[in-house]
């Protein structure tokens, strides 16, 4: 799978789609998807079954991983052409504005971390250069000025919170998380 823009284009009617999105929601053709195995570059037509080259699990995940490395822009993947978030290795996070939503994460080895945010119909995945798991209060500097753009300074108060709350919560559930950057299985 690449990251070029072009990818998420309907061949049909040029909509918009999703990573992997069939049918087309707007021309209902079907729309057939590729990606490449990010180990041994075979091709992959099922993002859910193991490469069948050398039996990568996850070439889905592990590819829009690979895309987020090169490009760090956030990809939108049609939730249903996945598998779970956490059969993939994510933790569940609990933690928002409003403590709604679970999103998931999953750190990466050279540091940062995978954050997925889980919508109706798709998956939003982007790349988070501070973990929310072992740094909530560096995250929260990070991240609280976009929020601030939308709803004010105690919006900023509210997420502060939030963090900090839902990193009790994390702890109580992981055990301490003070080994930044390691793989868990
Ligand atoms: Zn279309
Ligand atoms: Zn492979």
């Amino acid at each position: 799978m690449t990251a070029d823009q072009s990818g998420q284009r309907c061949p049909h009617c040029d909509e918009r789609l999703y990573y992997f999105q069939s049918p087309c929601p707007a021309c209902e053709h079907r729309v057939g998807w590729e990606s490449r195995c990010v180990r041994c570059g075979a091709t992959v037509k099922d993002p859910r079954e193991h490469c069948p080259n050398c039996d990568l699990p996850q070439p889905g995940w592990r590819a829009i991983e690979h895309a987020l490395s090169t490009t760090g822009e956030t990809i939108r993947v049609a939730k249903d052409a996945l598998d779970r978030p956490m059969k993939a290795g994510y933790y569940r996070h609990i933690g928002s504005v409003k403590g709604q939503w679970a999103d998931y994460r999953r750190p990466l080895k050279g540091g940062g971390e995978i954050h997925v945010r889980s919508f109706g119909d798709h998956y939003e995945v982007h790349l988070d250069s501070v973990g929310a798991l072992d740094s909530p209060g560096k995250h929260a500097v990070w991240y609280a000025p976009r929020v601030a753009a939308d709803g004010g300074i105690q919006v900023i108060e509210t997420v502060t919170k939030a963090l900090s709350y839902s990193n009790q919560v994390v702890n109580r559930i992981l055990g301490k998380s003070e080994n930044t950057g390691s793989e868990k299985p």
